[in-house]
Order: structure tokens, then sequence, then C-alpha cells
């Protein structure tokens, strides 16, 4: 009997997230993972490693709190936006439960409700990357939790805020509603915040790994009334977080690393901007999606072609011809002008 036979049968027959990183490639122009292309520069101040570090770090739970303009007992902070969510599916769903997500969206949903052995309800987006909420109604029994990930990831679009709102209702005592708002410090004003004062079932993610530009960290938030925050409480790890991770995290949440955060936004809208136009004028280019985040959907008349001639260059991106809809779809994370530019120069010397 070999070991992986010993393995429980959901992990048998798992297929791990393809992260950008285990899909390798040999390139110098990172443009899959939707990471800030600059690292910030920050310095250690706490040197004190002989200790275990505190359960939830206070000042960056305070920070956080303020930023987010909520209280401190809304706030769980985690290694990174991704373990909130195994976090919610290890607290809420029996053996017997499902998860539902609308694809094309992020791939870690399906990954962690697959690992902890809970099916996967899936009730894909309309054409026009919404909500099809009456297919969600149908769908609804022995559901535990919905995951909504807005603006959407690869698609780039917002998930209309009225349509949220009557998931929200219609879930009600009966579901936890995940609103993941990886993206949303680049289009700041469509954050659901304001609907945690009526919905004990909302939770809402967040990260430091992308406008903030700390992937490498590892440190992400879940944002929900405090009863739901104290459920998490329970199964998440005694020490999450290690002490270099929160003393950068509680530095990045400053005033001045705020400002640093916001200006960044600016600069890499105004590129996003010029990406877009200049990827519009190509010929190879049959549309650019409307993008809130820091990426772009771009759908080619050949994007297996474009895609690995750019990956024959070095320049990696991430190919979405597989996900539901999204043939001929390639997701390109804007980088700095410079690496713009070569994308585009790519794309031009394709024939
Ligand atoms: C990047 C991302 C996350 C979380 O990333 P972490 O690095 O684990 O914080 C969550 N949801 C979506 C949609 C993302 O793109």
């Amino acid at each position: 009997m070999n070991i992986n036979n010993l393995s429980r049968k959901n992990i048998q027959v798992l297929t791990p997230y393809q992260s950008a990183r285990r899909l390798g490639g040999k390139g110098d122009i990172w443009l899959n993972a939707n990471e800030y292309p600059i690292s910030p520069n920050f310095d250690l101040t706490d040197r004190t490693f002989n200790r275990y570090p505190e359960p939830q770090p206070q000042a960056v739970v305070e920070r956080y709190a303020a930023y987010a303009g909520v209280s401190s007992d809304n706030v769980l902070v985690s290694r990174g936006g991704d373990e909130s969510i195994e976090l919610i599916i290890r607290a809420f769903c029996e053996a017997d439960d499902a998860v539902l997500y609308c694809p094309p969206t992020y791939g870690m949903y399906a990954v962690s409700a697959e690992a902890c052995g809970i099916a996967c309800k899936t009730v894909p987006l309309t054409a026009d990357f919404q909500l099809n909420l009456a297919e969600i109604e149908r769908q609804l029994d022995g559901v535990k939790v919905v995951f909504v990930c807005s603006p959407n990831n690869p698609t780039g679009n917002l998930i209309k805020r009225s349509d949220l709102l009557e998931l929200l209702q219609m879930t009600a005592g009966r579901a936890i509603v995940v609103v993941d708002e990886a993206y949303i410090e680049f289009c700041p004003e469509a954050t659901m915040m304001t609907a945690l004062a009526n919905y004990p079932h909302l939770a809402i993610i967040r990260t430091l790994s992308k406008a903030f530009a700390l992937a490498g960290l590892r440190c992400g938030f879940t944002l929900a009334n405090a009863e739901l925050i104290q459920v998490l409480q329970k199964v998440i790890a005694p020490y999450p977080l290690p002490v270099p991770v929160s003393d950068i995290a509680a530095q990045a949440l400053q005033p001045q690393g705020l400002t640093q955060m916001q200006y960044s936004v600016a600069e890499l809208l105004a590129n996003r901007a010029d990406l877009q136009k200049n990827l519009e004028n190509l010929p190879l280019v049959e549309q650019v999606y409307p993008s809130e985040a820091n990426y772009l959907l771009v759908k080619f008349k050949d994007g297996q072609k474009v895609f690995s001639s750019l990956w024959q260059k070095g320049i990696i991106l991430r190919d979405q011809h597989k996900a539901p809809g999204l043939q001929n779809s390639i997701r390109v994370t804007i980088g700095t002008a410079l690496e713009n530019q070569r994308v585009i120069e790519a794309i031009s010397e394709i024939n």
C-alpha cells in the first residue's frame, strides 16, 4: 500500500491550487500573480524572537480596524486572505454541507473546500460577469458558505451592490456570505463594509498582498460582526503571525504607510489606463474588459499563441483559457510603466 492511498479520499483526488509560483516559468517580467511590481522598504523594529508572538497582534488589529472604520472586535488577522477562506469553511461547514461560488472566479474557494472534504456548488456568472441570483436561490439548499469576489478575479469587474444586498437578504439565517475584497483599495468606494451593521452573516476578506505590495508578508484580514469573528478565533492556529510579519504589517498600516499605499494605487491606475489604451490598439486583441483592479482581462484572437510567445520571451502572464467562458483570454497584472511597454512590444512582434 502506498502512502497516497493512506491519505483521505478527497486529498487523493485533490488538484492543488495552480498558483502562479507553482506554474513556474523563466522570466524577468512577472505579471501573473497580481503582485505590486515594486517592493516597499521596511526594517524590523521588534527583535524579540524567543517568545511566542501575540495570537492577534494588537497594533495590527487596531490599525487595520481604524483604516477600515470598524472596531477591533470586528477584525481577525490571518496568514493572508487565503487562510481566512479556509477558516470560514472549517468553522461553518459540516461534512454534508456545501459551499457555493460563481465561476470564473478565484480558485482557492474550491481548493480549500475540497481539502476540507466539503462539496462545491457552482452557479456561473452571467455573460456580463454578474450574479445569477435566481439560480443561486435555487441551489441554496445545504449551502453554508457563499463566496463572492468583488472586484472579481480574474474578470476585474465589481459585482453590483444591489445584487450583493439581495444575496444577503436571501441567505439571512441560513449561510455565511463572504465578500472577497482583496482588490478593494483600487476602488475603495465599492466596499461592502457599510453592510456589516445590518448583516451578521457577512464576512469581508482583505489582504496586504495586493495594493499594499506585501504579498511576501502573508497577512490578511476578515472583517465581520464580533460574533462571527469569535467563531473564527476558535479554529485559527494559536500563533498564526510570526513576529517579523506583524512588525512590518503594523508599520505598513501607520498613516505614512497608508499614504504610500494610496500613492501607489493612483500610479497603478494611471498605468492601467495606458496599458488598456495601448492593448486596444493592437490588432491581435479582441477585447479588453473593464477593470476595477490591478490587472486586465484581455481576450485575444489566439490567446494560446500570445501566452506562449510572451512566455518564451520571459514575460509571464496568467492564462485563463480553461476558465468557463474565458477561451482565448489572458489576465495581465499591471506592472511598471516599463514592464507594460514590454508587453505591448512583445505582442506587437507576434505575426
Ligand atoms: C490574492 C487574493 C486573495 C488573498 O491573497 P493572500 O495573499 O492570501 O492574502 C484572496 N482573494 C483573491 C480574489 C485574491 O486574488
